[in-house]
């Protein structure tokens, strides 16, 4: 079946007993067992597993052609169960332009147990200079927050094949309406479900789709339910509610950045827009290879200093100043001041969510906001 009929029946199921539409939320946190000590219902205790979860799990598997998904309370427990899979002294490559949470979780809570390398992943001659015997891992997240920066997953995925080292990609941004990295090599997909997924800025979650159900699936498996970061039946129930209408919101965010990118570019007060849409961005045939859709997030550069920058954000009236991204809602943020003074991100830079408001009241705020 195609995506926009996965995204609606993929997740539900008619409740047997009541015959309701929509599949009810199962709070209970454990199954009566049959008489011959099974568990008829398929479930045990809901840290194992929950009706709603399991719900989840099956839409994105299906969404990312996988073979297996796990979710989780956040995209950072999604991601952390992989780094906490590999074992102690294992080296991970990661991108230098990464979601500053999980690179902040491989710098402070893996330091010493894991061996990492921050590398610019848009020319894979730096993967194949780094990679070691012990290499376990290449992190891939693209196209790149804040920064758009765009990796080739499927040129990775071949040196990583060489040296039979793990490919997982941080999806978010792309979501698999976009992107299936699963077909273009990589063997793991995450997801922050906080974003596109849930769509509505109103839930936290975090997923992860499998090429293979293989030995490294079944770790990771043991650390979903061992450390237990697992979403409740609820925030499942609102993730799953979400992604029956992703590919439609995805439609609107790109159609509304792509116009809201051209804008940027032709204003004389910007100097730089980041979007792998736009013909000029550096990696923009690698991005039309491996996407059919550049997405709803963009950056730029404010022409002068940080409050150049902070003035715009100030000043808008629509957008909302504030951090994450793929609500309905546009978002600008400063994200300098978010990641703090290790980052190499530039001090002018807005990252903008676009959100799906029409694109002419978007455009007018942005217009005053830069004239302010
Ligand atoms: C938000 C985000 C994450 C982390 O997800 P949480 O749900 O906030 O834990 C990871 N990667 C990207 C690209 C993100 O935008």
């Amino acid at each position: 079946m195609k995506l926009e009929t996965i995204a609606i029946h993929s997740g539900n199921q008619v409740d047997a007993a009541t015959r309701a539409v929509i599949q009810p939320i199962t709070l209970s946190t454990t199954f009566e067992r049959g008489e011959d000590g099974s568990y008829p219902g398929g479930h045990v205790y809901t840290r194992a597993s929950n009706p709603n979860r399991a719900s989840l799990e099956r839409v994105l598997t299906q969404l990312e052609g996988g073979d297996d998904a796990l979710a989780f309370s956040s995209g950072n427990a999604a991601g952390g169960a992989v780094f906490q899979s590999l074992g102690s002294g294992a080296h991970v490559i990661a991108p230098d332009d990464m979601y500053h949470g999980l690179k902040k979780l491989l710098l402070e809570v893996y330091r010493g147990i894991l061996a990492v390398d921050f590398l610019d992943l848009s020319d894979p001659a730096n993967v194949r200079k780094a990679i070691r015997p012990e290499t376990k891992l290449i992190w891939i997240e693209t196209p790149s927050n804040p920064l758009l920066k765009i990796t080739d997953i499927r040129a990775i995925a071949d040196i990583a094949r060489e040296h039979s080292c793990l490919v997982g990609v941080d999806n978010t941004f792309a979501t698999p309406v976009f992107q299936r990295p699963l077909a273009l090599g990589a063997d793991l997909v995450m997801h922050s479900g906080t974003k596109y997924l849930g769509g509505h800025s109103d839930v936290l979650g975090g997923i992860l789709v499998t090429k293979e159900k293989n030995d490294q699936w079944a770790k990771i498996r043991t650390v979903q339910e061992l450390s237990g970061a697992v979403p409740s039946p609820f925030d499942c129930y609102m993730t799953v509610r979400g992604i029956k209408t992703l590919p439609y919101r995805m439609r609107g965010h790109y159609e509304n950045a792509s116009k809201l990118a051209a804008y940027l570019l032709r204003h004389p007060k910007v100097e730089q827009v980041y979007y792998p849409g736009l013909a000029g961005h550096a990696l923009h045939e690698v991005a039309a290879s491996q996407m059919c859709g550049f997405g709803g997030m963009l950056s730029f550069l404010v022409k002068g200093d940080a409050e150049a920058a902070h003035k715009v954000a100030n000043s808008v009236k629509v957008f909302l100043q504030a951090t994450s991204l793929g609500g309905v809602e546009s978002l600008i943020e400063h994200r300098f001041s978010v990641e703090g003074p290790a980052t190499k991100t530039p001090h002018n830079l807005l990252r903008v969510s676009v959100g799906l408001e029409n694109i002419e009241d978007l455009i007018a705020d942005l217009a005053q906001a830069l004239d302010a």
